[in-house]
């Protein structure tokens, strides 16, 4: 990535060290802008947020620029553009987004709309609500100036006349996700996958906390099902005073535990992002162990310091991680099984 030459200089030393000794020696050190996203195709998203919180941009402007590039992005089945449809053939699209002011805007089962991600920005900032569904968000986008188009893309509607053989409602597992392809940064995995959503979250220079979550949501899904994704507090939650936290996975699970809304109060009392994220997951495991045992949910979390941890079910959750020392980092999320 281009920017990172310019840090050079000041960062020649840090980049020896690994996180740990930086954090260490440097206690009171924020560390950003920083953004972090869910899944491998986070390190794309996260570059295009990192070329506006470069310029000391707004990190409500870097997340919305940085979800784009996955809702765009036609290889990826679960969000936006190409994503998978629900059991009728429709692409119906979930979004949120929140910013350090506590403003938030969704937009539910929104279909025909690229993306959605700025959909729900205008939710935020030119309605008196705080979320659109369905219909009336499609005819609020479309006042709006927004294009209406065909989302499902030949590959998904195969995928989806497959699966209307056996018409079985399975959401599928992503145990052991391939890494991300550093030579190829743009042909990116989860295709095979039926869900897995983006949700990021950005401080910028200011040190002002933004967060963004968008979705195709779980594919084969009733028609009208929303998940966890567009829901403030469920899928993406941001206390500019302590941090913020986003989910992906089986979307109900999240719902029931209220899971992002819980992260950030955790953090609050002391929790650091990765235990806060584990105690989460945790709440979802002892609740429905027998449930817990065969679906995965990931929370992903960032404190004001611009620290970060993530915490899943199952092994296989990863993030992507963009700041000064290192601009394409994969990590792969710690889990319980
Ligand atoms: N959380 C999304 C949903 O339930 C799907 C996912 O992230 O995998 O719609």
């Amino acid at each position: 990535m281009i920017n990172r030459r310019k840090f050079i200089t000041a960062s020649a030393l840090l980049l020896a060290l690994d996180k740990k000794s930086i954090a260490s020696s440097l206690p009171n050190e924020v560390n950003k802008p920083i953004v972090i996203s869910t899944w491998d195709f986070g390190v794309a998203a996260n570059a295009d947020a990192w070329k506006i919180l470069i310029k000391n941009g707004r990190a409500l402007d870097a997340v919305e620029q940085g979800v784009w590039v996955p809702e765009a992005d036609e290889s990826n089945q679960s969000v936006g553009y190409g994503g998978l449809p629900d059991r009728d053939g429709k692409v119906t699209l979930d979004a949120c987004i929140m910013d350090e002011n506590g403003n938030i805007g969704a937009v539910l089962a929104l279909e025909h709309i690229k993306h959605p991600i700025s959909v729900a920005r205008k939710v935020m900032e030119k309605t008196p609500h705080v979320m659109l569904a369905g219909d009336g968000a499609l005819q609020f986008a479309l006042e709006q100036g927004f294009k209406k188009e065909n989302l499902l893309t030949p590959s998904s509607e195969k995928a989806w006349k497959a699966w209307l053989k056996t018409a079985k409602y399975e959401p599928m597992m992503n145990v052991e996700n391939k890494l991300y392809d550093k030579a190829a940064p743009q042909k990116l995995p989860g295709n095979q996958y039926n869900h897995d959503t983006i949700g990021m979250i950005a401080m910028d220079v200011k040190g002002n906390l933004s967060g963004a979550c968008t979705t195709s949501g779980m594919a084969y899904k009733l028609h009208g099902r929303i998940g966890d994704s567009p829901i403030i507090g469920a899928g993406l939650y941001i206390d500019n005073e302590i941090g913020g936290a986003t989910s992906t996975g089986v979307g109900e699970e999240v719902v029931r535990n209220v899971g992002s809304f819980l992260v950030v109060e955790l953090m609050r009392q002391g929790y650091s992002p990765e235990d806060a994220c584990k105690e989460a997951v945790m709440r979802i495991i002892r609740k429905k162990p027998e449930i817990a045992k065969n679906i995965q949910v990931g929370f992903l979390a960032m404190n004001k310091n611009g620290e970060y941890g993530a915490y899943a079910i199952q092994r296989g959750f990863s993030y992507a991680v963009c700041d000064r020392m290192k601009q394409d980092l994969v990590i792969k999320g710690k889990s319980y099984y």
